[in-house]
């Protein structure tokens, strides 16, 4: 009987797709790390925790606007005779709009997600995956405090990061959209300051962008109805976490044991 070995510094064990990898023990416990540094970061201001699953409602993606934008990385979910109701997880957040749809909120209303999400990436360098798991926070309240909340929590972010021992740095960003229109919906993002990235070495001499943050304006709101007891218009913005490129970065900077990092 042969057995079965796994090594690789970054224990992760590529799979016959691109993009598509295993997990190791070694490598979980490192993603379980990550995990729980976020959640203890935005511990403070999360009302809610939910864990969704790696498919939502074609409808729920629908009214996202997902599909217009990035129809080059959705996936959808067909069986061999048909199409289903379902697509693919692109962002965490997609799960948090449904439930807090039509509702009235007290704010600032916060609700953290992890799912595991898709993307079909056309390239598969070392932290890019078309299959992972993201922990996002989603923050709801009135323009002002939600912009206030997008700053502050990328810098709380980059601190952690930074206090790991990795070199981590905040840069405006923009987006990938499809079509005729995008370069101007990367120009119209990146003036406004929409999209902020937090970038790390994740190994192999590259950096990859381990966390995002989107400031939605009143798009969320005015799709899902959700609005405030005095109704104010209210504005939503995002922080999401890459859990494993995370994981590639804290085991680039500090090796594959675990417990031998800094607390
Ligand atoms: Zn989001």
């Amino acid at each position: 009987m042969s057995e079965l070995t796994i090594t690789g510094e970054k224990q992760q064990v590529p799979t016959p797709a691109a993009g598509v990898w295993l997990s190791t023990e070694g490598f979980e416990a490192a993603v379980g790390r990550v995990r729980a540094d976020v959640v203890a970061l935005f511990a403070d201001h999360v009302h809610r925790s939910i864990w969704a699953p790696p498919v939502i409602a074609r409808d729920v993606v629908a009214r996202t606007g997902y599909p217009n934008s990035f129809p080059h990385l959705l996936g959808e979910v067909s069986t061999q005779l048909d199409r289903t109701d379902l697509m693919l997880t692109a962002a965490a957040c997609h799960h948090a709009y449904p439930l807090i749809a039509e509702s009235v909120l007290s704010t600032p209303f916060c609700i953290a997600v992890e799912a595991t999400c898709f993307r079909n990436e056309a390239t598969a360098e070392t932290g890019r995956f078309r299959s992972f798991r993201m922990q996002e926070i989603v923050f709801v309240a009135e323009p002002e405090a939600c912009l206030r909340w997008r700053d502050e929590s990328m810098e709380r972010a980059r601190q952690w990061l930074t206090g790991l021992g990795v070199d981590a740095t905040v840069h405006n960003a923009d987006d990938p959209f499809f079509g005729p229109g995008a370069r101007l919906m990367r120009a119209t993002q990146r003036d406004q300051q929409l999209k902020w990235e937090l970038s790390a070495p994740v190994g192999d001499g590259l950096r990859q962008a381990v966390a995002s943050s989107n400031y939605h304006k009143d798009h969320f709101s005015s799709v899902f109805g959700f609005r405030s007891q005095n109704h104010h218009t209210l504005h939503s913005a995002c922080i999401g976490f890459g859990l494993e490129r995370l994981a590639l970065v804290l085991i680039a900077r500090h090796g594959p044991e675990v417990r031998t990092w800094p607390v």
